[in-house]
């Protein structure tokens, strides 16, 4: 066990004194609790995103594309057809569990094809094949759309799960590993969430990890008649996933099992002890999970989860870690990585449990007013100046009143309404008037994107 770092747990923040801003919602949106029960003609697992899940979908995505600008991320997409070929290559042959969750899809092209389970196969396989891969280190890479497994329903399962993921390509440093969970970290907090854990652990590498197999499959030999049916059928082929079952005999098992961080070669071992310590720099809390082994095979060193505590079963909302040998895996040069997927329906459903409001991403910074014909013209050419500008603007060309335009503006809750008559008009100015205080100023048209931005956020 490393023993610099400090093994510490995440604290519990209450989400209105970590998030204020979030405190009021744009509109009283109601709480509901949605039913995961699909109506008659759905496809089981899968699900309709109405307008009312679809502003929590949006605010989950909003958060997740910041905190991907802030850290220069490049989006990118894959297709959702993969060949069952490059999936199985990539996922690990003898993961027979993820091979069995595959949606296959039957189509005239002779290859098999599945849509994705993951975003990273793809990604891997697009790496490996573009010159991409060639651009400075480490590539920066994220990606969000639907995946989809087989998995049991019940309990709320969906077959086609909603995630993004953020990828970090070509660099071995630990420090990378940190940042990934210091961006789920953020993003958990910006969206006020409480009560919920990050999971760190390792996996080894393929020098240290067939060693540690084996001690663990000779360690669950003995014990094969106490272990429940579905480990006793995995115990020779992947011996690691039985840690993580959850039949209570096997659980107990496990207690007493080899841990794989006294199995570790010195390389794995550093690795390990360096990112725990970027951790503790970047102030994040964690929780080492010896038991935490992802079912898919292709994870080296790093694992970690991000998951909900005081709730009937632990939700996942974020998974990653370290894949340094899967690009080379999909035919690449051997090319270290480390990734962060995170589960936006498992997210959106955490923020209906704990009644979290969210504010709109798409709401408007400002109201576009405007008081005569020859303003009106005006006024349109001054909308595709502020859109072109990036600020998100409404307008009320439809109504001819002011006071019914200002009406509007506040019921829209824009901090900043703009004026336009034809005085302004005619002298390319414009009224730009504080919704709060009613403070009103004269802009001139020529530096009012340039004023706007000094004033929103
Ligand atoms: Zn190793
Ligand atoms: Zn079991």
């Amino acid at each position: 066990m490393p023993d610099t770092p400090k093994n510490q747990t995440a604290n519990n923040q209450n989400p209105s004194s970590t998030q204020p801003q979030l405190a009021v919602a744009e509109e009283e949106v109601e709480q509901r609790r949605f039913k995961h029960t699909p109506p008659e003609g759905l496809v089981p697992g899968t699900m309709d995103a109405l307008p009312d899940r679809m502003q929590y979908v949006d605010w989950v995505l909003f958060q997740a594309e910041s905190i991907a600008i802030t850290h220069e991320l490049k989006r990118v997409q894959t297709p959702v057809l993969e060949k069952v070929a490059n999936l199985s290559r990539g996922l690990g042959a003898e993961t027979d569990s993820i091979e069995d969750q595959l949606f296959r899809v039957t189509g005239k092209s002779g290859d098999a094809v599945a849509l994705r389970p993951d975003h990273r196969t793809g990604l891997a396989r697009a790496f490996a094949q573009d010159k991409f891969s060639r651009q400075d280190k480490p590539v920066r890479l994220w990606t969000h759309g639907a995946i989809f497994r087989v998995v049991p329903l019940g309990h709320g399962a969906l077959r086609e799960m909603l995630s993004f993921g953020f990828e970090l390509i070509g660099e071995k440093n630990a420090v990378l590993d940190a940042q990934l969970i210091q961006m789920a970290h953020k993003i958990i907090k910006r969206l006020g969430l409480a009560d919920v854990v990050i999971q760190v652990n390792t996996v080894g590498c393929l020098d240290c990890r067939p060693e540690y197999i084996q001690q663990l499959k000779e360690f669950y030999e003995s014990r094969d008649n106490a272990l429940c049916k579905k480990c006793r059928k995995r115990r020779t082929s992947n011996p690691m996933l039985l840690l993580t079952c959850k039949e209570e005999k096997c659980e107990r098992i496990a207690k007493d099992a080899p841990q794989i961080i006294d199995h570790l070669c010195e390389t794995c071992h550093k690795h390990f002890t360096e990112t725990l310590e970027f951790l503790d720099d970047l102030e994040i809390p964690y929780s080492l999970n010896p038991q935490l082994v992802p079912e898919i095979e292709y994870y080296a060193r790093t694992v970690f989860s991000v998951v909900t505590e005081k709730t009937d079963r632990p939700r996942v909302l974020f998974e990653g870690g370290r894949y340094d040998d899967l690009i080379e895996k999909m035919g690449g040069r051997p090319t270290p990585a480390v990734g962060i997927t995170g589960f936006v329906d498992n997210l959106v459903l955490a923020l209906q449990e704990q009644a979290i409001k969210i504010a709109n991403p798409r709401k408007a910074d400002v109201y576009l007013a405007q008081l005569s014909a020859m303003a009106k013209k005006k006024a349109l050419s001054v909308f595709e100046m502020l859109r072109e500008g990036g600020i998100r603007v409404v307008e009320g060309f439809g109504k001819n009143a002011i006071t019914t335009q200002i009406e509007q503006a506040t019921k829209l809750n824009v901090p900043i309404t703009l004026i336009l008559g034809q005085k302004e008009a005619m002298d390319e100015t414009i009224i730009m008037r504080d919704m709060v205080n009613g403070v009103q100023e004269i802009v001139p048209l020529a530096r009012l994107v340039t004023e706007l931005k000094k004033r929103i956020q």
